[in-house]
């Protein structure tokens, strides 16, 4: 009989394979006496020697089998190992004063950090506990010479099952043969997830009773329903396998429509770009055939670290991000925090309502210190490439006009410096519904538009993004936010100035044609979107996207959108 548990999708697709469940064995501490300090002391030195030792190598495996971007978190571990002040200072200072052994310091010290970590009760600083904790461990391991198991040298396809999996774990896979990623613990943005997506393979996580389940059972996960089914019976097998070969013909089908440009069938040229979140992504955008790149949170540079990057770092990464596009565009967003994404090292005030409160460009205007560093970087980089850039939260013409002052004090700096310095355009987000508004005063303004969806559709509707409460008033099929989108396409138009589209909607195939129709030129979305967008694109024509626009936006109420649009051919 075949059971069914359940718990999140994080990354979508099926998979059918035996389970393989990674246990993690107890690390045991003796708490017994701890000999002489200074023995103590040389043990830990050599334990932190071998786990930096081993982390280096772990880096370079995760840079090859995942890209630099996964590698990165390495990259934290080891900083945090080579954390004089707190990190391993205190572990001396437990082993001289208090007569700790090696372990048994390393073990009060990152378990006081994970707990620190924890008690600032986020969900970022909660994956910086788990971190901690594989650092710990491989620390441990090191200091009491135990192996660890793992999922290495697989000579067959599996589901790995977990409670949890951390970075360590996923480097030391044999992932040529792991099809499946299902864990216990973790969210949407954990490490599970992340590496699932980028390798393509389906993830659960929040899976619920997963104890009962033991090595060898023959499984079906699927990311999309987010459902482990177990010892699956003969009619779910036969589904699984329909299923599976109409997604391979898909992708067949699909891959044709990486590396060529996109139009529409009576050839009106469109642009699809795609949104990322650091220079490593690149690839990915390029493999998927992306044409430029219409986003690039510069947020997440800043995020999961102690520090800000400053202003050399932030240029290599923003150079690397226009050099590997090889001359094609690249629009790169300026610091973007406040509302659900926090930093630790930028402390923002409590707030009662933080998405109505001083984020994005509210803030960095407030804080030359922040600002000016990362507009003096975009122009040194903006010389080695196409690039753009994006002020976010734009609600008026100040707001405008004093980013674009604090742009033009950089380069009067960097001028007067001799530092060399690229042309820039410089675009905004219309993600606030005053900016949709007066889109035809910000366009004189502006040399670019893009429409952020996930921010004008919970400003629009009074429904904050990610709250489950008022999921069901989150969309952008609401008249009010396509007259909206409407609107500002045809205020660029007016004006002259392109105007791209970079939230979540640009991806959606049901808005695609109604969206070029309406006039948005540019959509930039996750890179895996772009070949069906593409193909939907090459065969419809403008006169179609315009009709379709024109009766979309003469609809008046959700419903109608919904039913419009699911009655669309060709989607
Ligand atoms: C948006 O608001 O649509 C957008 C693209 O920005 P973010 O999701 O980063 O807020
Ligand atoms: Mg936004």
């Amino acid at each position: 009989m075949s059971m069914i548990f359940r718990g999140r999708g994080v990354s979508d697709g099926l998979a059918m394979a035996e389970i393989l469940v990674l246990g993690r064995a107890r690390l045991h501490v003796p708490d017994g006496p701890a000999g002489e300090p200074e023995e103590e002391l040389r043990r830990l030195e050599r334990g932190l020697e071998q786990t930096r030792d081993r982390l280096q190598r772990l880096r370079t495996e995760a840079a090859e089998k995942l890209g630099e971007k996964e590698a990165e978190i390495f990259d934290a571990h080891l900083t945090v190992l080579e954390d004089e002040y707190s990190v391993v200072e205190p572990m001396r200072e437990l082993i001289r004063t208090q007569g700790l052994s090696a372990p048994q310091a390393v073990e009060r010290q990152f378990d006081e950090l994970s707990e620190m970590f924890r008690s600032l009760g986020d969900a970022l600083m909660a994956e910086r506990a788990a971190d901690t904790q594989d650092l710990k461990e491989q620390l441990l391991r090191a200091l009491l010479g135990e192996e660890d198991g793992g999922a290495c040298d697989l000579d067959r396809n599996v589901i790995v099952l977990a409670e949890e999996l951390l970075p360590s774990d996923t480097v030391r896979m044999d992932l040529s043969h792991v099809v499946g990623l299902a864990t216990h613990l973790g969210g949407a943005t954990a490490h599970t997830a992340i590496i699932a997506r980028t390798l393509g393979i389906p993830a659960v996580v929040g899976l619920e009773g997963w104890e009962e389940i033991s090595s060898g059972t023959e499984a079906i996960l699927d990311g999309g329903a987010g459902t482990l089914t177990v010892s699956p019976g003969e009619a779910e097998r036969e589904a699984f396998r329909r299923s599976d070969a109409a997604r391979q013909e898909e992708e067949q089908s699909l891959a044709a429509f990486r590396a060529m440009p996109t139009a529409t069938a009576d050839g009106k040229c469109f642009e699809l770009f795609a949104n990322i979140g650091s220079p490593g992504e690149v690839k990915a955008a390029l493999e998927q055939g992306a044409e430029g790149v219409g986003l690039f949170r510069s947020e997440f540079l800043f995020m999961d670290r102690a520090d800000l990057p400053g202003e050399e770092e932030q240029f290599e990464a923003y150079r690397q991000a226009v050099e590997r596009m090889e001359g094609r565009p690249v629009i790169i967003r300026t610091l973007d925090v406040g509302g659900d994404k926090k930093l630790p090292a930028l402390p923002l005030p409590q707030e009662e309502n933080p998405f109505l409160g001083c984020r994005a460009v509210r803030m960095t205007l407030k804080r030359p210190d922040v600002f000016l560093p990362q507009l003096r970087s975009l122009l040194r980089a903006a010389a080695y490439g196409d690039l753009s850039v994006m002020f976010p939260m734009i609600s008026g013409l100040e707001e405008l006009r004093a980013a674009k002052a604090m742009l033009e004090q950089a380069r009067e700096q960097l001028e007067a410096e001799g530092v060399p310095t690229g042309r820039v355009k410089v675009g905004i987000m219309v993600e606030i519904p005053a900016a949709a508004l007066m889109a035809e005063r910000l366009a004189r303004e502006a040399d670019f538009f893009s429409i952020g969806t996930n921010d004008l559709i919970q400003y629009t509707l009074a429904a904050e993004r990610g709250n489950e409460n008022v999921a069901g008033l989150y969309t952008a099929y609401h008249p009010a936010v396509l007259r909206l989108i409407a609107a500002t396409a045809r205020a660029a138009e007016a004006a002259g100035i392109p105007c791209g589209m970079c939230g979540e909607a640009a991806g959606d195939p049901l808005l695609t044609a109604a969206l070029l129709g309406m006039g948005v030129g540019e959509l930039s979305m996750s890179p895996r979107l772009i070949p069906r967008v593409r193909r939907l694109i090459g065969g419809l024509t403008l006169e179609q996207c315009r009709a379709r626009a024109r009766e979309l936006l003469s609809q008046s109420d959700e419903g109608a959108v919904r039913t419009f649009l699911m009655s669309q051919e060709n989607v």
